[in-house]
């Protein structure tokens, strides 16, 4: 084997699929006493052999000068590179076909740190709404501090994005078009597609606005946006891709032009990720595809038995979109599957809502997703409680909605538990 053949992703012109590099892809064991596992760099430092060594790696780390061919960035400071982040940033390029990534110690870290590099006082923010608490939380009263608006549209209602960026022009440059499909709790799709078309109808180069999309809810397996015309892909690592609820972490993803501004203001900022966590994400995208695919087909079998009870209203899974419904035009051109997360209405508000919650055994009563245990939350007074109650009811979320985050246990013990919890209001 040659040195070098820890970054093949060909055999004899073969492709290798993401799953099969997860375990050894960017890991080279004869620079680690060969060990099979990638250890866990637990150091802040680096030593460099000569001070001419330490002289250019700061030169590519702080871009003071281009990269010479086949010059690899050396290893400096743990808040800059460290071991664990390169392989995981490595093997996180994969799944959404990126040419560069960058680890951060939360997705919070992740999108603020984005946001950050490529708004300026004055410009304007457009993003879809519904959209995680706290991006709502930074897009609405942090950004604002620094002279950046913003200007939402809501996910799914046409041509809402179309006026959105009309009117946000009007305040300012827009700068960046943010979108969460599907948006949570409600897995109304944004058409990313479209989006790209109207971030392009601005003005090419540099004129145009960035599309940024938090993938976090179907990604990285059943929806890419890069391929769909996104610039950059933004991700809770935290939840699907984590998959365990034992880290927080986040990323980010696209071309090189895009990630290395970026990767330079995380330095600044020290929002990446430490060894111990890039390891253990390392650990778990092993099993991503196997997990993924078990929540995938587990959800349908629990969105099934809700939808046929009686005491559900109706569910919000993209499995049940129908021919006709634009969203299942959108659907069909840009995931692969429905996910694993998905909310469903009762008869009842929140006293019945919170009955049900409070008799579920094996599912737990926790926010977050994504995990192999499956979760249940009442998006009205938890996740989404900071959004007034007009609001609330205009994107769909009622006092009678429960969420749900289907794990990897057998689906018929999660169904016993949802029939007993129904059972008991
Ligand atoms: C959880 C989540 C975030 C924030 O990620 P953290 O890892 O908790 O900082 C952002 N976007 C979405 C869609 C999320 O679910």
């Amino acid at each position: 084997m040659d040195t070098r053949s820890y970054r093949e992703r060909t055999i004899d012109g073969h492709a290798l699929r993401p799953e099969s590099l997860m375990m050894s892809y960017g890991y080279d064991p004869q620079l680690s006493e060969g060990a099979l596992k990638s250890p866990i760099f637990q150091t802040s430092t680096f030593v460099f052999k000569t001070a001419e060594e330490g002289k250019a790696f700061f030169e590519l780390a702080y871009g003071l000068r281009q990269k010479r061919p086949a010059e690899e960035p050396g290893l400096i400071y743990s808040r800059i590179n460290n071991p664990d982040l390169e392989i995981l940033e490595d093997r996180l390029t994969i799944w959404d076909g990126a040419e560069a990534g960058l680890a951060f110690s939360s997705g919070m870290a992740a999108i603020a740190t984005t946001l950050l590099t490529f708004l300026r006082p004055g410009d304007v923010i457009v993003h879809s709404e519904p959209i995680y608490g706290g991006t709502d939380f930074l897009v609405h009263r942090i950004l604002p501090q620094f002279d950046i608006r913003r200007f939402g549209f809501a996910a799914g209602a046409e041509g809402a994005l179309e006026r959105a960026v009309e009117q946000a022009r009007g305040l300012g440059r827009v700068a960046i078009l943010y979108v969460e499909t599907p948006a949570n709790p409600t897995n109304t799709l944004v058409d990313l597609e479209r989006c790209a078309a109207v971030a392009r109808a601005l003005g090419d180069g540099g004129g145009r606005p960035l599309v940024a999309v938090d993938n976090t809810f179907l990604g990285p397996l059943w929806q890419k946006p890069l391929e769909h015309g996104a610039d950059l892909v933004l991700y809770s690592l935290t939840k699907y891709v984590g998959g365990h609820s034992d880290l927080i972490a986040g990323a980010c993803l696209g071309g090189e032009p895009l990630i290395a501004p970026v990767r330079g203001m995380r330095t600044i900022l020290g929002t990446m990720a430490d060894a111990w966590t890039g390891w253990l994400v390392m650990r778990s995208l092993e099993t991503l595809k196997l997990r993924m695919t078990s929540q995938m087909k587990n959800a349908r079998y629990v969105a099934e038995f809700l939808a046929d009870h009686p005491k559900v209203k109706r569910v919000l899974y993209l499995g049940f979109l129908e021919h006709g419904d634009p969203q299942h035009d959108i659907y069909h051109r840009q995931c692969e599957a429905a996910g694993s997360t998905f909310s469903f209405e009762i008869h009842g508000g929140e006293a019945e809502a919170f009955g049900i919650l409070n008799a579920l055994k094996l599912v737990k009563l926790a926010v977050s997703l994504g995990g192999t245990e499956s979760l249940a939350e009442h998006p009205a007074t938890m996740t989404h409680s900071d959004i007034p109650r007009e609001a609330q009811e205009r994107m769909g979320i009622t006092p009678g909605l429960i969420r749900i985050s289907v794990g990897i246990e057998h689906p018929e013990d999660v169904i016993a538990d949802l029939a007993q919890a129904l059972a008991a209001v």
